[in-house]
């Protein structure tokens, strides 16, 4: 394990997307999102893709300078094609007009469909909450084999489907920021456990014939196992809701087994911004948002070493603490690292690329 700092953990997120084929801006958009999900704790989101969109890239299934289209722009519904461009680029632009539409008209009903790989969707969450706005946003993933069981099933059949539910702070720097998978954890966090040489704990995954393990790995075996949703049938039921909301009801894809798989990733998501403003006072909505976070904070802990959280403060603590003491990468990432760097035709050591 080493620590880096957030600016040469940038720098070298850039060369690689430059040499996979990203324009400046491109790369320096995902880039960002990348080392700020490592940032906030999720290096399930972080840098560690990158090795991932290099191939596919390779492969031609990300288009490295894509952004999305407006297909659709009529108030309060704005729907865009993301033609496979990288997710971050996308959703990043897609939510800034939602933004601006939910500014301007009160809400906006938000479809992108077809983008590479969003990442951290808390990111457009937070971008909504900053603008004063509330945002609920689905994410499916779908363009490769379901990962994730039916509640009761052996194999994988869904996406690990994120929800986000964002709500400004009365504090700015302070959102509420809800940001799960619906799956007992992203897959991405599999990937950091095996790389980590770290096993799961009991109940959280299936290998290729249905049976229970602890191997993080078993995502990449042969057969391909599974993992299990969050909270038995009622996180299924919402994963299953969010392959709905954000494969059908956007145009793209839910992971129905009739289009085509891999090798990629594709996100769609569907959302809704609102002004809180339109629905009553903005002062009353802040005291009691206010109200309800801080009542939720002052319960006294069952173990007094760890204070009860509201979702959004553990992504701004590992931040602060990242933020001083540089991004832990452990020695699978780095490896992952130079392996996207060798994909590319970057020969060798990232510190000299
Ligand atoms: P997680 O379990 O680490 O956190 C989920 C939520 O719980 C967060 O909002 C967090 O603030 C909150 N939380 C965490 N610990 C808490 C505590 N002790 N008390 C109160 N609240 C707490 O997240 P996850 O489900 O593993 O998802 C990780 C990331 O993966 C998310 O950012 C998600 O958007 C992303 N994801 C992306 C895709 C994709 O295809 N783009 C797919 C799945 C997941």
């Amino acid at each position: 394990m080493r620590r880096i700092p957030e600016a040469e953990l940038l720098d070298i997120a850039l060369r690689i997307l430059a040499a996979e084929g990203a324009p400046p801006a491109e790369a320096s958009r995902v880039a960002r999102h990348l080392v700020d999900a490592n940032l906030k704790g999720h290096d399930s989101h972080g840098v560690g893709m990158l090795e991932t969109y290099a191939s596919h890239a390779r492969a031609g299934t990300l288009k490295p300078a894509a952004h999305g289209r407006t297909s659709s722009d009529a108030p309060p519904f704005l729907q865009v094609d993301g033609q496979r461009g990288h997710g971050q680029v996308v959703a990043h632009e897609a939510t800034e007009t939602a933004i601006a539409r939910a500014r301007a008209s009160g809400a906006c009903i938000l479809a992108v469909r077809d983008a590479h790989h969003m990442g951290r969707i808390g990111t457009y969450g937070e971008m909504a909450a900053a603008a004063g706005l509330v945002a609920i946003l689905v994410v499916n993933v779908v363009g490769h084999r379901g990962l994730v069981a039916p509640h009761g099933g052996a194999f994988g059949r869904l996406g690990t489907n994120p929800i986000c539910i964002a709500v400004p702070g009365v504090d700015p720097a302070t959102p509420f920021v809800l940001d799960m998978a619906t799956s007992k954890v992203a897959v991405g966090k599999l990937r950091v456990a095996a790389a980590r040489g770290e096993e799961l704990p009991d109940g959280y995954a299936l290998d290729g014939h249905g049976n229970p393990t602890r191997d993080p790995g078993v995502i990449w075996a042969d057969p391909g196992g599974c993992v299990l949703p969050f909270g038995g049938h009622k996180g299924f039921g919402l994963g299953l809701a969010v392959d709905i909301l954000a494969g059908a009801l956007t145009g793209g894809d839910t992971l129905q087994p009739g289009h085509p798989r891999g090798p990629t990733i594709v996100n769609n998501l569907f959302g809704i911004l609102v002004d809180p403003g339109r629905l009553g006072s903005l002062d009353r909505f802040g005291e009691e948002v206010g109200a309800i976070l801080d009542y939720m904070r002052d319960c006294r802990p069952v173990d007094p070493g760890h204070p009860v959280l509201v979702a959004g403060e553990p992504e701004r603590a590992a931040m602060a603490e990242r933020r001083a003491s540089g991004i832990p990468i452990d020695d699978g990432t780095w490896a992952s690292l130079e392996n996207a760097a060798r994909i590319l035709g970057l020969v060798t050591g990232l510190r000299t690329l």
